[in-house]
């Protein structure tokens, strides 16, 4: 994700920190602070936030650990301010599948809080005043601590079990209705329900919680785009990349100058562009990083290129490509027939394909 600083890998999964993280803290220091708390208290409440944060890194690890059971990488998991997202390169379509996976992430908050029940002595706390109890939370002690994180734990599988799709409440709504219709109207339903849930966290938001109103935000926005996808992917079905190829190319040369791919760009609806040696092609220069170096027309092209990126054939299914398309976060990719380029393909183009397709054969919906 954009702005986010990477902290380490565990198991080849990228762990980062999302510079909105620092938002959180320095909200945690001046709400300390407004309450009356000394250093000790901003020090034991920042400790609580990095630690409850290790349990969501847990959390996020248990979605990856099982999606890679099946096959499925993740690219990295994330830590915003409302919690984590792990970015796995699909979800696995099978419900089951679906299911196990959207379930391992709550379960081990669960883990985590049967642990500390092993150790949160909760009978001595029994029959505890509401005073007594106001004291012991107040106190930047041991006890305290460990109270909260297993509180915290305790919400966490609550919360994210909520059927909010993409929330993993959602997910797993999704998959139980894998089981008695397709995907696309699986989803559909699940992304529905998870909209209307989300007005109702606004409102809860606006009133209790400004975090409420992000992750409604968050919600509402992560089911209409994941929704859109899968009706998309789903139109795609059984259709291949030769259908939706990109023949009329303007082929770079390592020598040329940036300016000719901007002159290009400029002149036509081209985007990217594929840089050939001998019609081979030996790098791929992204939209991205013409816009970024278009201060130095001069520059040549070969300085800009991406030399490692993937290829497809015109027999591929689309469905194929777009997965590719997601695994390598690149949105355009040369089609090779054999060792012959003969075009591209664009998530642009298949988005338009799509458009097309569907106004020409509605029933196939
Ligand atoms: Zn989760």
């Amino acid at each position: 994700m954009k702005g986010s600083l990477i902290l380490g890998k565990v198991g080849g999964v990228r762990i980062e920190i999302h510079w909105t993280f620092t938002l959180l803290l320095l909200w945690v220091l001046f709400s300390t602070l407004k309450q009356g708390g000394d250093t000790t208290m901003v020090l034991f409440n920042i400790t609580l936030i990095f630690v409850l944060f290790l349990c969501v890194v847990l959390h996020e690890l248990g979605h990856s650990y099982m999606a890679h059971r099946f096959g499925i990488p993740t690219r990295a998991i994330t830590l915003l301010p409302i919690g984590g997202v792990a970015s796995l390169d699909k979800m696995p379509e099978e419900p089951q599948r679906e299911l196990a996976v959207a379930l391992a992430g709550p379960a081990v908050n669960v883990l985590i809080a049967l642990l500390l029940l092993l150790v949160v002595p909760l009978n001595a706390y029994r029959g505890f005043t509401t005073e007594q109890w106001e004291q012991l939370l107040a106190a930047p002690s041991r006890e305290a601590f460990l109270l909260y994180l297993l509180m915290a734990n305790i919400l966490l599988v609550v919360f994210n079990l909520i059927p909010a799709f993409p929330m993993d409440g959602g997910r797993v709504l999704r998959a139980l209705l894998g089981f008695s219709y397709n995907r696309s109207r699986a989803t559909d339903i699940a992304a529905r329900l998870g909209q209307g849930l989300s007005f109702i966290f606004l409102i809860l938001g606006l009133l209790f919680n400004p975090f409420l109103v992000i992750i409604a935000i968050f919600i509402f926005f992560g089911a209409y785009a994941e929704n859109k996808m899968v009706q998309q992917t789903f139109q795609l079905r059984g259709h291949k990349v030769r259908e939706a190829l990109l023949t009329d190319l303007t082929l770079l040369q390592a020598e040329d100058p940036l300016e000719k791919a901007i002159e290009t760009i400029l002149k036509g609806t081209e985007k990217d562009f594929i840089v050939v040696r001998e019609n081979k092609p030996i790098g791929i220069l992204p939209n991205k990083t013409i816009l970024e170096y278009a201060q130095a027309p001069q520059r040549p092209i070969g300085e800009l290129i991406k030399t490692s990126f993937p290829c497809v054939g015109p027999d591929s299914d689309l469905e194929k490509a777009i997965e590719i398309m997601g695994h390598h976060q690149q949105k355009f990719l040369p089609v090779l027939e054999g060792e012959t380029l003969i075009g591209a393909i664009s998530s642009e183009n298949i988005s338009e394909f799509i458009m097309l397709k569907a106004g020409l054969a509605p029933q196939a919906t």
